[in-house]
C-alpha cells in the first residue's frame, strides 16, 4: 500500500464541526506492525475521540529510521484500514517534520532551556538514573541536547508537576529530582519528547489516550508545554496488555502482529481486555459502534 494513502471518512463519524474542542490522536512508533497491545491503544483512542464525537487522528511517529523494519509504517495504516478505525485529516508523518523540530527546539534554545550534554551512557548510569546536570555549564558545542529543568525553575516554570489522569488519578513528580531529559539525541535524531509535544501542538491535540508506560514521560512533556504556552491536553493512560510471563506486550518481548484478517476477534478481544462485554457475534462496524457507546457510557456519563 502506498504511503500517505487516505481513507474516506467513517460511516461512524460523529464529528461536530470543524471548530470540533476535541482533538484526538493515535501515535505509532513503526518499529513493528501493530500488536494487539498496540491496537487496544488505537481503539481506546478512537472510541474516546469518537464517544465525545471529536477528531480522530492519525500521526506516525517515524523518527527512528534504524529502528523502523522497511514498510512497518504501511502495515499499521494497513491494519487500521482493516480494523474500520477511518481517521480524520491526513497522516502526519514525523519524517516530514524536521523543520518544526528544529523550530521548538530554537523555541526552547532562546529560552536557555536547553544544553549540550556529553556524559556517556556509564557515567549516567553510575547517577543512579538521575542526572546531575554536570553539563549545564560546560558551553559544549554539541551532544545530546537537554531540557534544563534548574533553568525552567528559576523562568518560574512549575517544576513541581501535577496532572489528573482521567484513568490513573491525581500525578505528581518533582521534575528537580527526577533529572533533565533527552529532547535531541547525539546521534542527530530528534528525540520523542520534543516531537511528540511540537506535533501535539501543530496538530491542536487536546486528548491524549496511550498506555500507561509512557504515564511516567507525561511530566516531562507537561513542562515543555507549559514552557511553549500551551494549554495541555487532558490524558487517559490505559493499562498496557501483558504476556503471560507479566512483561508488557511489545515488538522487544516479541509480541506476535495482530492477524488483519480477523478484525472482530481482536477488537472483541481487546474490549474485553478493557472490561467491556462486548457481543460475540457482529460484524467489525457494530463492534466499534459498540465500543463507542459502552465507553461513553462508561467514561462519560
Ligand atoms: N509513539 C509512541 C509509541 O508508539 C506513543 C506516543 C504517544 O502516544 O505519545 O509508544
Amino acid at each position: 500500500m502506498p504511503a500517505h494513502i487516505q481513507t474516506p471518512s467513517s460511516p461512524l463519524s460523529r464529528s461536530r464541526t470543524p471548530s470540533s474542542p476535541y482533538i484526538g490522536r493515535f501515535a505509532p512508533s513503526p518499529s513493528g506492525s501493530l500488536h494487539l497491545g498496540s491496537l487496544a491503544c488505537a481503539l481506546a483512542s478512537y472510541f474516546d475521540a469518537k464517544a465525545q464525537q471529536g477528531l480522530w487522528l492519525v500521526r506516525m511517529e517515524d523518527i527512528d529510521p534504524p529502528r523502523e523494519p522497511a514498510g512497518a509504517a504501511d502495515a499499521i495504516v494497513e491494519c487500521l484500514i482493516k480494523h474500520g478505525l477511518h481517521w480524520d485529516r491526513e497522516i502526519l508523518y514525523q519524517s516530514t517534520r524536521t523543520t518544526a523540530y528544529k523550530h521548538t527546539l530554537a523555541q526552547l534554545k532562546a529560552k536557555q532551556l536547553t544544553y549540550y550534554c556529553q556524559c556517556s551512557r556509564k557515567m549516567l548510569r553510575a547517577l543512579d538514573g538521575v542526572y546531575n546536570g554536570n553539563c549545564r555549564h560546560l558551553q559544549h558545542t554539541q551532544g545530546a541536547i537537554k531540557f534544563n529543568i534548574q533553568h525552567a525553575s528559576t523562568l518560574g516554570l512549575n517544576t513541581h508537576v501535577s496532572f489528573s489522569d482521567t484513568l490513573c488519578g491525581a500525578q505528581q513528580q518533582d521534575l528537580l529530582a527526577s533529572g533533565d531529559f533527552i529532547i535531541h539525541r547525539k546521534d542527530g535524531l530528534f528525540a520523542y519528547q520534543l516531537a511528540v509535544i511540537a506535533d501535539d501542538i501543530a496538530q491542536g491535540i487536546t486528548h491524549v489516550v496511550r498506555g500507561d508506560d509512557l504515564l511516567d514521560v507525561t511530566f516531562n512533556q507537561l513542562i515543555m508545554f507549559e514552557a511553549l504556552d500551551y494549554s495541555a491536553p487532558q490524558f487517559t493512560h490505559i493499562p498496557v496488555l501483558l504476556d503471560d510471563r507479566g512483561y508488557k506486550l511489545s515488538k522487544q518481548h516479541g509480541a506476535p502482529a495482530v492477524d488483519i484478517n480477523t478484525p472482530q476477534k481482536n477488537i472483541y478481544t481487546c474490549l474485553q481486555y478493557m472490561g467491556f462485554n462486548p457481543p460475540q457475534h457482529a460484524t467489525t462496524l457494530q463492534m466499534l459502534s459498540w465500543g463507542i457507546d459502552a465507553w461513553q457510557v462508561k467514561y462519560y456519563s
